[in-house]
C-alpha cells in the first residue's frame, strides 16, 4: 500500500491523482489532501478517500469546509503551517505537489525536507529553487519523480542506461493552440482562444502558459535541475501531435522517444506506482491510425517567452524565479483582461532586465524575488 498526500488535490493534476488513487484502491491509501478555496470539490473527494487530514487557504475556507463534512471524519487545517503538514505526514510514502505556481515550492520543500518520494507537478519548485530543492533532497534522502509528461518521458528513457553517455535531450512541445496562427494576430489573441489547447486537457494557468511556450521554458529549467543538465544539453522541438512526450539522445547518436497518448493520466500514475507500471483502463496508442508525427524548430520570434527562459537560465540566480513570478502576475492580468496576450513576454522581459540578482542559494534570497517580480508586473500592468 502507498499511502498519499495529494496537494492540489481539486487543480486538474490533482483529480486525476485522485482518479489513479480511486481505481486502484489495493495499491493507494489517500492520507491529506489540500486545495485553496474549491471547497465543495474538496469535501466530494474527503467524502471518496476519508484521508487523515484535509487543508485549505484560510480559516474561512476551513469553516466552510469543516461546515460541510463536519470535524469528525478528519482533521482540518489551514495556511501555510497547515500545507506544510499536509506534505510532511507522517506515514505519508508519496507526496504528489500538484499546488499551481509559486505557491507549491514551500509545501514541496517541506516535503522533501521529510525524505518522502516526491511526485512532482509543481514545476514552478524547480524554477524557482531548482538547486536549493535537489541539495535539500540529496541531504533527506528524498526522491523527486517527474508528473510532467515531458519529464516523465525523459526519466523513462534514462532508465538502464548510463547517464554519462547522455548527449542531450529533446523536450517536445505541441506549439500550443497559435502554432500556424500568423504572428499579426496575436495582438488580437483573447484569453477564450489561449484556453482551447488542441491536445491536451489541463488547467487555465498552464494553458496560457502553453499558448505563449512558456510552458516549454519553465520545462527546459525544471529538466536542468531535474536531470541534472548543462544548459545546452537542452533542446526544444515542436512535435504538433504530441504523441512522443520527449526523447533522449546518446553520444553514439541513438536516441530514445518514449511515447504514448497526450493523457496526463498515464504521467501521474507512473509517478505514483514507480518503479511499477499500473494496467490503466486508458485505450493504447493506435499506431495504425496515429497521424504522420512531424518536427520542426520553435520560432522564437513568435515565442519570445521560450527565448526568455533559456536566458534566465543563462543569467541564473534569482532570475529564473523572477521570470516565473513576473509570468504569473503577467498571465492572470491577461486572464482577467487587463493586458493583451503579446504584453506577457513583454512584462517578462522587463521584469528580468530591471531585478538586481541575489545568489539564489537560500529560500528567503527566492522569495525576495518573487516578491519583487510580483511588485513589478503589477506596477507594468497599471502603467
Ligand atoms: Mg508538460
Amino acid at each position: 500500500m502507498i499511502n498519499l498526500s495529494i496537494l492540489g488535490s481539486t487543480g486538474s493534476i490533482g483529480k486525476n491523482a485522485c482518479w489513479v488513487a480511486n481505481n486502484f484502491p489495493e495499491k493507494f491509501s489517500v492520507k491529506a489532501l489540500t486545495a485553496s478555496t474549491s471547497i465543495k470539490a474538496l469535501a466530494d473527494q474527503i467524502a471518496a478517500f476519508k484521508p487523515e487530514m484535509a487543508v485549505v487557504r484560510d480559516r474561512e475556507q476551513a469553516q466552510k469546509l469543516s461546515a460541510l463534512v463536519g470535524n469528525k471524519t478528519c482533521r482540518i487545517d489551514y495556511g501555510p503551517d497547515g500545507y506544510a503538514k499536509a506534505a510532511s505526514l507522517p506515514g505519508v510514502d508519496t507526496v504528489i505537489s500538484a499546488t499551481v505556481g509559486a505557491a507549491g515550492l514551500v509545501p514541496t520543500l517541506a516535503a522533501v525536507d521529510a525524505g518522502k518520494t516526491v511526485a512532482l507537478a509543481n514545476k514552478e519548485a524547480l524554477v524557482m529553487a531548482g538547486g536549493l530543492v535537489m541539495e535539500r533532497a540529496r541531504l533527506s534522502g528524498a526522491r523527486i519523480l517527474p508528473i510532467d509528461s515531458e519529464h516523465s518521458a525523459i526519466f523513462q528513457c534514462l532508465a538502464g542506461h548510463n547517464r554519462d553517455e547522455l548527449s542531450r535531450i529533446w523536450l517536445t512541445a505541441s506549439g500550443g493552440p497559435f502554432l500556424n496562427t500568423p504572428v499579426e494576430d496575436f495582438a488580437s489573441i483573447t484569453p477564450e482562444m489561449a484556453l482551447a489547447h488542441p491536445n491536451w486537457d489541463m488547467g487555465a494557468k498552464i494553458s496560457i502558459d502553453s499558448a505563449t511556450m512558456m510552458n516549454k521554458g519553465l520545462e527546459v529549467i525544471e529538466a536542468k535541475w531535474l536531470f541534472d543538465l548543462k544548459n545546452e544539453q537542452i533542446a526544444v522541438l515542436v512535435h504538433p501531435q504530441s504523441i512522443v512526450h520527449s526523447m533522449v539522445e546518446y553520444l553514439d547518436g541513438s536516441v530514445i522517444a518514449q511515447m504514448g497518448r497526450p493523457d496526463m493520466r498515464c504521467a501521474i500514475a507512473y509517478a505514483m506506482s514507480f518503479p511499477k507500471r499500473l494496467a490503466l483502463p486508458v485505450p493504447p496508442l493506435d499506431f495504425y491510425r496515429t497521424a504522420p508525427l512531424t518536427f520542426m524548430p520553435p520560432d522564437t520570434g513568435k515565442f519570445p517567452c521560450l527565448a526568455l527562459a533559456f536566458d534566465a537560465l543563462e543569467r541564473a540566480q534569482t532570475c529564473p524565479a523572477v521570470l516565473n513570478a513576473a509570468n504569473e502576475a503577467a498571465v492572470e492580468a491577461f486572464l482577467n483582461k487587463k493586458i493583451a496576450f503579446l504584453q506577457i513576454p513583454h512584462i517578462v522581459s522587463l521584469a528580468l532586465d530591471a531585478h538586481r540578482p541575489g545568489s539564489g542559494r537560500n529560500l528567503a534570497d527566492i522569495l525576495d524575488a518573487d516578491a519583487w517580480a510580483r511588485k513589478f508586473a503589477a506596477k507594468t500592468v497599471t502603467k
